[in-house]
């Protein structure tokens, strides 16, 4: 990719030509001065890919006035392929707005929720650049090429698996470090193989280079996911160590995604990026078109009342039920598995492995519902879910738009209900505020309510 940086001034009028009025891209040149180290020696071990006669010509999409193919982006054959796997044909918005540039090298900051497709969006920059920049020489183990931060678990998890889904043509090694399960076991494994590409937790991470277990000193493209996030969980003195780690912002291209941008997020975005892409989503958007959103004004002792009843009608085919706070998750848990709905839980206070059994059990039908607070509820990416309950309101509006795109995803429709009582409405002004949209307060139908 270091090549790129001395072409970039070429592309990026034109390019800028075609962003829509709301983004905004400025970039001025780029001193590469410094010199990477040289490459240590170490077998390179190849991952088994199976050979395939795919071509494009077995993934045939027609051109769409106003929306990119990823066809039009001259991506390397094998991401084709895998893209033609998941059934993706043209770009998300924020796709065909940010990989232009990120494509060629560039910074990046992106204001995106879960739901837009940004993790495709800096996937495949990573992807793209390993491919078209392989290293003959050979490597060290432990040495990645791409590193991903994200601040929860299932984030990681899920972010690992888009990468392996995008990558399952190529050689490259994606490898996931997370907290709360076998350090050895992940040690053994990025010790076992090359690994290009590092999705992680911050605090895992730090542990790793602590031990000096990863090395972040080839890392040529970092990316931060879901910064204003990092900053909420406490975590940013972490990200500028793993920043620090890494080699300087002029030899490294750097994205970062946040829901919000916060004078905080710029400020940071500030010191770990050079002349970034600017690219901001609409994410109401998003939720307004697809989720139906329903307000229950409701008595808070009726609240339980309500919810078992919507739980159990017909119409709802899977939910997840959102509360503030942990405490209060697990009293509707521990109420709810009392009545014949099948539910799980999802918090911070549950085990890894439990979180991850009980996602699983989520996707495969097994349970129907999930309880789950903001924080563990933002990894959980999982098509068909029909409700969204918003037990409480949440206290910050980004989150009630990050609840409700939990449903609503990839192309269908979604119905979220929100119970608002006398504790919580006052916070409708607010949400109402961040949608840009009027939300209608009703009364639950009478039989919800017996
Ligand atoms: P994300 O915003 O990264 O959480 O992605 C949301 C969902 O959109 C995931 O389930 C992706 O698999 C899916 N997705 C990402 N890009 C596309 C695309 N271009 N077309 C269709 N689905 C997509």
């Amino acid at each position: 990719m270091f090549s790129k940086w001395f072409e970039k001034k070429d592309t990026a009028s034109s390019a800028a030509d075609n962003l829509p009025a709301t983004q905004s891209i400025s970039r001025a040149d780029t001193a590469d001065s410094e010199q990477r180290p040289a490459k240590k020696s170490r077998p390179r071990r190849k991952k088994r890919v199976a050979k395939s006669q795919w071509s494009l010509a077995q993934f045939q999409v027609p051109e769409k006035e106003g929306q990119s193919r990823f066809h039009d982006l001259e991506l390397p054959l094998s991401i084709m392929h895998a893209i033609a796997d998941l059934g993706f044909e043209y770009c998300s918005p924020i796709q065909q707005a940010v990989l232009p540039y990120t494509l060629d090298g560039y910074d990046a900051i992106g204001k995106a929720q879960t739901g837009t497709g940004k993790t495709a969006a800096f996937l495949l920059t990573a992807l793209n650049d390993l491919l078209n920049n392989p290293i003959e020489d050979e490597r060290f183990m432990a040495e990645p090429r791409v590193v991903v931060i994200a601040p929860t678990r299932e984030l990681v998890m899920q972010i690992a698996k888009d990468a392996q889904d995008l990558s399952k043509y190529t050689d490259l090694n994606v490898e996931m470090l997370i907290g709360g399960v076998d350090y050895a076991g992940q040690l053994k494994r990025i010790q076992s193989r090359i690994v290009d590409i590092v999705v992680a937790t911050p605090g895992r991470l730090i542990d790793f280079l602590t031990r000096n277990d990863l090395k972040l000193d080839q890392v040529e493209i970092l990316v931060i996911d879901e910064a204003d996030r990092m900053l909420d969980m406490g975590f940013i003195p972490q990200v500028r160590r793993i920043v620090r780690a890494c080699p300087a912002k002029q030899n490294r291209q750097t994205l970062l995604f946040s829901a919000t941008f916060t004078d905080d997020v710029l400020r940071l975005t500030e010191q770990w990026t050079i002349d970034p892409v600017k690219i901001e989503m609409e994410p109401d958007r998003v939720a307004a078109d697809t989720v139906n959103q329903k307000v229950y004004m409701i008595a808070a002792e009726d609240k339980f009342t309500v919810l078992k009843n919507i739980l159990s009608s017909d119409e709802v085919s899977s939910a997840i039920v959102f509360a503030n706070r942990r405490d209060q998750t697990r009293w509707l848990y521990e109420r709810l598995s009392k009545t014949p709905v099948t539910c799980g839980m999802l918090s911070g206070e549950v085990a890894q492995q439990k979180r991850t059994s009980t996602l699983k059990r989520f996707k495969e039908g097994k349970i129907k519902v999930l309880v789950a607070t903001d924080v563990a509820g933002r990894g959980i990416h999982v098509n068909g879910i029909s409700h969204v309950i918003n037990y409480n309101l949440p206290e910050d509006p980004e989150d009630y738009v990050h609840r409700i795109g939990r449903t609503g995803r990839a192309g269908e429709t979604g119905t979220s209900i929100s119970l608002a009582c006398e504790d919580d409405a006052f916070m409708l002004l607010d949400i109402e505020a961040a949608l840009g949209q009027k939300l209608d307060c009703e009364q639950p139908p009478p039989s919800y309510t017996e």
